[in-house]
């Protein structure tokens, strides 16, 4: 099979592709713009592969997007490509809505154009997975279900609203033309590459350098936390077997407060790389004036993927955040040069993802 993944060079989308590209008999390429959120140094490990191409693109370029689907004749395309930040979403919502809304638009128009000159069989074959969020659905009280792939759209910030902008258009190209395409909506994700101005790469960065740990408000906001490898693995799966036509959630049902989630990652830091005279990295915790319109609580049910697709996450929260933390203390090669970097921050430094 050949794939096409937008957004490979970004914390999700290299996950995705070093996990296809272990299957010597598929092809991967990727279509990534590298922006500040992009590192070709997340794709190190399998760039030199002959299964594997990098082109440095837009996927608002429609003649490049064409050409490649062509050129390569790919078999599914796995669209993870986007402006994925939060704080910046909120400061300059142009840009992310360009990217996020007009980006999928273009891959939409390309993908159906080429879909429809492919010959019967492949036509039928071809698959367009759209990589989205659980932010889409808004936030929950505490005591509130889990949203379900049924639960109505209420997207709060500038991202969550082109994400859920982009899902629509998704579903309309289905509906109004045929195109096979499938969703997913996935919550939070930690784990290796992740761009250190996201929170647990923050806090981990933090700590190790013996700076404040910012938390927005009361840090009593609620997420649901899964491991990229996870996601990726969920991924792969939807994108070959999902039904066409529809969505399913993806997450690890591992609810936490933000508040919680950094002391665990200080407790292991506290074991992994003491500081000296017994002092705790809790010690760093500064909570910070919050965000606006920040969401309460994300929970995800994942009752349908899990049903119909036997997909299951393997790390549970505790073992994926030892496993993120363990990666950030050995991969100072990747993450040094971005952090030394002085990338544009946003109103805090700080990025929640959610
Ligand atoms: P990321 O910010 O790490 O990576 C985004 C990638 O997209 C970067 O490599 C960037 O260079 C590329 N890109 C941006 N604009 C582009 C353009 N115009 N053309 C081509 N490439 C462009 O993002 P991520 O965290 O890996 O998220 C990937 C996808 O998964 C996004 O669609 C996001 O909405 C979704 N998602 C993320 C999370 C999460 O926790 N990170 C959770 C659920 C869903």
């Amino acid at each position: 099979m050949n794939f096409l993944v937008t957004g490979g060079a970004g914390f999700i989308g290299s996950a995705l592709c070093r996990l296809l590209a272990r299957n010597s008999q598929d092809r991967v390429v990727v279509l990534d713009k590298l922006t500040y959120a992009g590192s070709m140094g997340s794709l190190r490990q399998i760039c030199s592969q002959p299964n594997f191409r990098f082109v440095r693109g837009d996927i608002r370029d429609r003649q490049l997007v064409s050409a490649l689907l062509a050129e390569e004749k790919i078999g599914i395309v796995i669209h993870l490509a986007a402006e994925t930040h939060v704080d910046r979403s909120i400061d300059s919502p142009a840009v992310v809505v360009d990217t996020n809304v007009v980006g999928t638009l273009v891959l939409l128009e390309a993908a159906l154009a080429y879909q429809r000159s492919l010959p019967h069989a492949e036509q039928l074959a071809f698959r367009f997975h759209h990589v989205s969020t659980d932010e889409v659905f808004g936030d929950l009280d505490a005591s509130d279900p889990c949203f379900t792939e049924q639960s109505p759209y209420a997207p709060s910030s500038p991202y969550s609203a082109s994400k859920a902008a982009a899902d629509h258009l998704v579903r309309a190209w289905h509906r109004t033309y045929g195109l096979p395409v499938v969703l997913t909506n996935c919550s939070n994700n930690h784990g290796p590459f992740q761009f250190p101005e996201k929170l647990i790469p923050l806090t981990i960065l933090n700590a190790l350098q013996g700076s404040a740990i910012p938390i927005y408000g009361t840090g009593r906001n609620v997420r649901d936390w899964l491991h990229v490898e996870d996601h990726a693995r969920a991924l792969a799966i939807v994108a070959k077997e999902g039904r066409l036509g529809t969505s399913y959630n993806i997450g690890g049902q591992a609810e936490c407060t933000n508040l919680d989630l950094v002391e665990m990652i200080c407790d292991i830091l506290d074991q992994k790389r003491p500081l000296p005279w017994g002092k705790s990295y809790r010690s760093l915790i500064t909570f910070v004036p919050d965000r606006p319109g920040h969401d309460r609580r994300y929970g995800l049910d994942t009752t349908k993927i899990r049903n119909e697709l036997g997909w299951a996450p393997r790390h549970s929260l505790r073992s994926g955040i030892e496993n993120t933390v363990d990666w950030y203390l050995h991969n100072d090669w990747w993450w040094e040069p971005i952090r030394a970097h002085r990338y544009q921050g946003t109103r805090l430094g700080l990025e929640n993802n959610s």
